[in-house]
């Protein structure tokens, strides 16, 4: 039910600030115990780049670099878990810390769930379904727009649907905002992240969850403005604040709450990527987001980037009834959204106009 309250939580700990990540040894020695070494899941952008040092790891640490090149799948997830079984013979770790961009946050906290939960990643796809608490976590965002580093949800493709695990065990329990690794994150995936937080914002300051929810994401969309004012001076430092506040946003709220769910169905079947699924998704979302779409578009002009067009001129009707049904199955950001009749406004119909339209 919509109309009950929500008992929030948000990420307990930070770091904040440039050189931030200096700090994490002195985390991790409070946390590490006798012959159960630390996970470190790092994003293999940092395979040549000696990130030993960087993250204090011990000898017989473990250290993991994590494929980005595609969205979080459950069969991944469920094999790095593997993985990490095998490798540690008499128990668990003693934390886990993931490095990198928004699908190395996810695959860190599902795997964190995993390692002490039964069962394969899929069982665990919605809200509230996880009942002991994960592997203590640490992350460590590298990329900012997508605020997994704050929310409670780690998103993947199963076979079944894109969606999360939605769970107060999901949330990380310690999180370090280093922002000198935003510096190196090429144009065009730095502006589809950074515009990932901007509709996240948008959404959940229209939708019908708490003041708390609205003052979060109004707070970050006013940071991430200020942010990205002048592309060729970003203020970093706003700018991971601005993603730590949409993804704490996020945390409050059931998720991002009509472009979310139309991105989940696009993603799911078309295979793109997290952020431009959401910017395709919010560009052809004009009824709902008004004044917002032309700021939006502005932002894109500014950065010199082009949003491809037609992307469903060619999908079969039996792709888009799988595309909306996904979209569908978000049913309590939908209920946030549009009311606790939501399905009688926002239609299959009218999901398949919406995606027609991208
Ligand atoms: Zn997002």
């Amino acid at each position: 039910m919509i109309t009950n309250f929500k008992n929030c939580k948000n990420v307990p700990y930070y770091m904040f600030g440039e050189g931030s990540i200096a700090g994490l040894g002195k985390i991790l020695s409070s946390k590490r115990q006798e012959g159960s070494p630390v996970v470190f899941l790092v994003d293999d952008f940092f395979t040549d780049k000696n990130i030993q040092n960087t993250l204090s790891l011990e000898p017989t640490d473990i250290l993991i670099f994590v494929s980005t090149e595609h969205e979080p799948k459950a069969e991944y997830i469920d094999e790095i878990t593997d993985e990490i079984k095998s490798k540690i013979k008499n128990g668990l770790p003693s934390a886990i810390v993931g490095m990198g961009g928004g699908t190395v946050m996810d695959i860190t906290k599902c795997v964190s769930i995993l390692l002490t939960n039964p069962g394969k990643a899929e069982e665990y796809q919605g809200w509230d379904l996880v009942k002991n608490p994960g592997i203590y976590k640490i992350g460590i965002p590298t990329i900012s727009g997508t605020g997994a580093e704050a929310s409670r949800t780690g998103v993947f493709t199963s076979k079944k649907v894109k969606l999360g695990m939605n769970s107060e065990y999901s949330l990380f329990d310690q999180i370090i905002l280093d922002p000198q690794f935003l510096k190196t994150v090429p144009k065009e995936k730095f502006i589809y992240t950074v515009m990932d937080c901007y509709a996240h914002d948008v959404e959940l300051m229209k939708g019908k969850d708490s003041e708390v929810t609205k003052a979060l994401s109004s707070s970050s969309l006013n940071l991430l403005r200020e942010a990205i004012r002048d592309p060729e001076q970003i203020n970093y430092e706003k700018l991971m604040m601005a993603s730590y506040l949409g993804g704490s946003a996020m945390a409050t709220a059931s998720g991002g709450h009509i472009c979310h769910p139309v991105s989940y169905g696009l993603g799911f079947i078309l295979g793109l990527r997290h952020g431009l699924s959401v910017c395709l998704a919010f560009n052809a979302l004009e009824e709902y987001y008004g004044d917002y779409i032309a700021e939006f578009r502005e932002i894109f002009s500014r950065f010199g980037v082009e949003l491809p067009k037609g992307i469903t001129k060619d999908v079969t009707e039996e792709q888009l009834d799988k595309m909306a049904e996904a979209t569908l199955k978000n049913e309590k950001p939908l209920g946030s959204a549009f009311g606790e009749n939501w399905r009688e406004v926002f239609t299959k119909e009218k999901v398949k106009e919406i995606l027609k339209r991208i």
